[in-house]
């Protein structure tokens, strides 16, 4: 019985090896009779998006899909599975990271019965000491807060038609498509891989991007936060009381100094606290606001007609 495999690929300024790579991934595809392609150009300024509508042009399988902007990777991923029509789709970055090799297994795993085939990170390829800190820290806490061993995951993923729909249909707008797939806890089977290097063009990440993209996901997943507040607020609280206490015995006795130091402690301990307790609640007060909007998570154009 054959089916549909969709293969979703998100690209963002990616002109030197997009047609290249759509060459070797849909050669992976070799096996199957029926594939679509749906590259999603995410707002790309360096001529991505003639070369794309080119590469659409020139195969039947292939689709495009063009941003106004530059919405961001999760965007691209949700826009390109809402336009899938598989029974399964598959997503991969563009720049052959994603090893397009493990295709055909993941397909073995799809069609043995697993709703969610998910390719995992044997090592994170030549990524800096301290961008591996950051994640090994960033997948610790979610761990532990969130209940979500994420670890070496990545954004590889097979998904069943049904998952497909599950995902089109939350109404969430700002998405964590790793750690909603873990959540919805389909069926999955593991593939591990290596990350294989990046031959050309640049990571689109900046370390700015990596920590408001971590602080989202996290809180996306977890109220601890807020609830940190609270205890850190008794802790606070504790520790002034004592202050107080020992500040009104030397009072008592006669033996106190002129209370400069207690008071500086105090103000920085406490103006500290309110500080972060502040900005922790207005960091979810603003996500709310995100959400109650109700804007779209992107907006597509018509692609431009005369690419050639
Ligand atoms: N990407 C995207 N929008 C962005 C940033 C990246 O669609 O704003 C795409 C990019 O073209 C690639 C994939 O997401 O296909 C992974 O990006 P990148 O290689 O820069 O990230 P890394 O591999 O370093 O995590
Ligand atoms: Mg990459």
């Amino acid at each position: 019985m054959s089916s549909l495999i969709s293969l979703v690929v998100p690209a963002f300024n990616e002109v030197l090896s997009i047609r290249r790579n759509v060459t070797v991934i849909l050669a992976a595809t070799d096996g199957e009779p029926e594939v679509e392609l749906i590259l999603v150009d995410d707002g790309s300024t360096d001529g991505t998006t003639a070369e794309i509508v080119r590469i659409a042009a020139e195969d039947p399988r292939i689709r495009s899909l063009h941003f106004t902007r530059n919405f961001g990777k999760e965007a691209a991923i949700h826009a390109g599975l809402a336009e899938s029509k598989g029974d399964c789709a598959i997503v991969l970055d563009a720049d052959l990271q994603h090893p397009p090799e493990l295709i055909p297994e993941m397909i073995r795993h799809w069609r043995s019965g697993f709703a969610v085939v998910e390719c995992v990170k044997i090592d994170r390829g030549r990524e800096s000491w301290l961008a591996k800190s950051f994640a090994r820290v960033f997948y610790w806490v979610l761990g532990r807060f969130a209940g979500m061993d994420l670890r070496d995951h990545s954004d590889f993923k097979l998904l069943d038609r049904a998952v497909v729909e599950f995902y089109h249909a939350l109404p969430e707008r700002r998405r964590f498509f790793r750690g909603l797939i873990y959540w919805a806890g389909y069926p999955t089977a593991r593939i591990p891989f290596h990350v294989a290097e990046r031959e050309l063009g640049v990571t689109r990440w900046s370390r700015l991007n990596l920590l408001r993209y971590a602080i989202d996901n996290l809180t996306s997943f977890s109220s601890v936060p807020l609830h940190m507040i609270t205890f850190l607020g008794t802790v606070t609280l504790a520790i002034g009381m004592l202050i107080g206490v020992s500040s009104l015995y030397q009072k008592l006795m006669g033996v106190a100094l002129d209370g400069f130091t207690t008071v500086n402690l105090l103000l920085i301990i406490i103006g500290g606290s309110l500080m972060i307790a502040l900005g922790i609640i207005g960091h979810y007060v603003g996500r709310l606001y995100d959400e109650i909007k109700g804007r779209p998570p992107y907006l597509l154009k018509a692609p431009p007609r005369d690419a050639q």
